[in-house]
């Protein structure tokens, strides 16, 4: 299953996540690809509203993960700096964890994702253009993407 939809706000991104996180349950996953500035933090803080996050989502530059309590547990991750050799397979444990993991520049931890994810690309389109990229192989995912994008 794979769909996509343009985006033409931040305040778009927002509720596009709010949606998302809506239809989330504990232990899934999200894996956000995009260049810097795409919109993966912005995303990220829909999905957060959704989930009731009081807490500020943010990129969190030097902090790998960082847990934020809602409805269930935001472990929101952002891999940039991540290699293969810096010792990170802890952060496997998050991904059944009771609550929603979504990781940003997932491409990194590749080796470490579960199979069955939800995978979210952005595109910068320029200006405050995006496209959006969902796409998935297991049918638990597919039909969050389907209620999502009509
Ligand atoms: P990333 O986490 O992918 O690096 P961020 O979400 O942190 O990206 O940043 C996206 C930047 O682009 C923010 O400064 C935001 O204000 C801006 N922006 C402009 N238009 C959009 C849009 N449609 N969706 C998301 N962010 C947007
Ligand atoms: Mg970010």
């Amino acid at each position: 299953m794979v769909k996509e939809i343009e985006i033409n706000s931040e305040s778009e991104m927002i509720a596009l996540g709010k949606r998302i996180g809506g239809l989330l349950e504990r232990n899934m996953v999200i894996a956000l690809t995009g260049d810097l500035g795409a919109g993966k933090t912005t995303l990220t803080k829909g999905i957060g509203q959704a989930l009731e996050v009081k807490t500020t989502i943010n990129s969190p530059t030097f902090t790998i993960l960082k847990i934020h309590s809602g409805t269930m547990p935001l472990y929101h991750m952002d891999v940039y700096r991540i290699n293969p050799e810096s010792g990170d397979d802890y952060l496997e444990e998050y991904f059944e964890k009771d609550g929603v993991a979504v990781v940003e520049w997932a491409e990194n931890i590749a080796y470490l994702l579960p199979d069955s994810l939800l995978k979210i690309d952005i595109k910068n389109l320029g200006g405050t253009k995006r496209l959006v990229v969902l796409s998935a192989t297991d049918p638990k995912y597919g039909k969050i993407i389907e209620s999502v994008i009509k």
